[in-house]
């Protein structure tokens, strides 16, 4: 009951603020590892290792051989709002990186605890800092540990009770394990030449060396069995601007063979970006079931397309995560890809292909 006259409008403690817009970026081992991995995508790394213990709630660690972090950088690195990508708001339309807000490091170190390791090519050794929960330095001494950065994040959620406990059930830790393998792979596909391994309790869950292009990664990630069903798809429309190139199963493929019951093998990249488009997912689904004697079947076929737009056609700030995007002409660019789907499965008929497995 507030009384005549008083204020009730209050401004919440910024510990508070933001502790709650934190646990917005920062919310579960996925995004953590996504926000890291995509760091050091952006730090041009070509060498990437994700290391979970007891599914990443114990430590998670992330290091690559990308250009590290510079000593006069360090003390900002994890300061909400301060990114080295981004200087003008127009910069938003030519965006090339996958960070841009300045605002993982800042969010998970207000959920976590978070030790960073770097060295530049420029520095003769490697510094390790210790951040608290506002992301500032409080400690720095020198490693030992060659050009890039590692990330050491332990005891995530501590402060935030109600999440920790969630993911105490072991079937969503189990999950969560599941997401970040998915996450993980997709990066493997779209990023050919850089180099990846996620270890779980010190036995590899799954890595991927360097490959020449995105067919000879897709075949380590889904194997010559699978990969041989699925054919090379390229399309390029001048008016709207769009570039797709990917895999899809061959017109008549077994829908046994390359179908998922889930939509976990939906690689689909949006300028580079792993997102999560129902619309373009559907159409796939809707032409290549058009082409099997089980048509309209629900399930889903495996599928990897590339698409590629004007920066300037996509907003990636649509949620915390980035995993959905918004196309400034969702509908032209949907027909786009719909005129390709035509091509590739109209003539289903003639496809006498040879399924040769291996
Ligand atoms: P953003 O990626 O949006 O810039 P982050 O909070 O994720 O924001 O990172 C803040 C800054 O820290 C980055 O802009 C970058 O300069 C630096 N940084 C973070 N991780 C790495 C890394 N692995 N390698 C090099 N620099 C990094
Ligand atoms: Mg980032």
């Amino acid at each position: 009951a507030v009384t005549d006259g008083a204020r009730s409008l209050q401004p919440l403690p910024a510990a508070t603020a933001r502790l709650l817009s934190s646990t917005q970026v920062i919310t579960s081992v996925f995004s953590v590892v996504k926000e890291l991995v995509e760091n050091s995508l952006d730090a041009q790394a070509t060498s990437v290792d994700v290391k979970l213990e007891s599914f990443g709630f114990e430590k998670i660690v992330v290091s690559d051989n990308g250009s590290g972090i510079s000593r006069a950088d360090a003390e900002y690195m994890a300061q909400r709002h301060y990114t080295s990508k981004l200087s003008h708001q127009t910069d938003l339309d030519s965006l090339e990186t996958y960070g841009f807000r300045g605002e993982a490091l800042g969010s998970l170190c207000a959920v976590a605890d978070v030790t960073v390791t770097t060295k530049t090519a420029a520095d003769d050794f490697s510094m390790t800092y210790t951040l608290d929960r506002q992301g500032k330095v409080t400690n720095s001494k020198p490693a030992h540990l060659g050009q890039g950065t590692t990330i050491t994040v332990t005891n995530l959620f501590k402060n935030v009770p109600v999440r920790r406990q969630y993911y105490s059930a072991p079937k969503r830790r189990k999950e969560e394990l599941k997401r970040v393998d998915d996450i993980l792979m997709a990066f493997g596909i779209i990023k050919p030449d850089v180099r990846f391994s996620l270890i779980h309790n010190k036995s590899t869950v799954w890595q991927k060396n360097k490959s020449a292009d995105h067919r000879s990664a897709l075949l380590k990630v889904l194997g010559t069995g699978t990969m041989a069903l699925l054919q090379g798809v390229e399309h390029r429309s001048l008016e709207p601007q769009v570039d797709v190139h990917g895999f899809l199963p061959k017109p008549g493929a077994d829908p046994q063979a390359v179908t998922r019951a889930a939509t976990d093998r939906s690689f689909v990249f949006f300028n580079e970006r792993p997102v999560q488009m129902k619309g373009v997912e559907k159409l796939v689904r809707q032409y290549y079931h058009g082409s099997t004697s089980e048509g309209g079947s629900s399930r889903h076929p495996i599928i990897f397309l590339s698409i590629r737009v004007p920066p300037a056609e996509i907003d990636p700030n649509v949620e915390p995560n980035k995993t959905k995007v918004l196309l400034h002409h969702n509908d032209s660019i949907l027909s786009v890809i719909e005129e390709m789907l035509q091509t590739v499965y109209s003539s289903s008929d003639d496809s006498s292909h040879d399924n040769t497995t291996g």
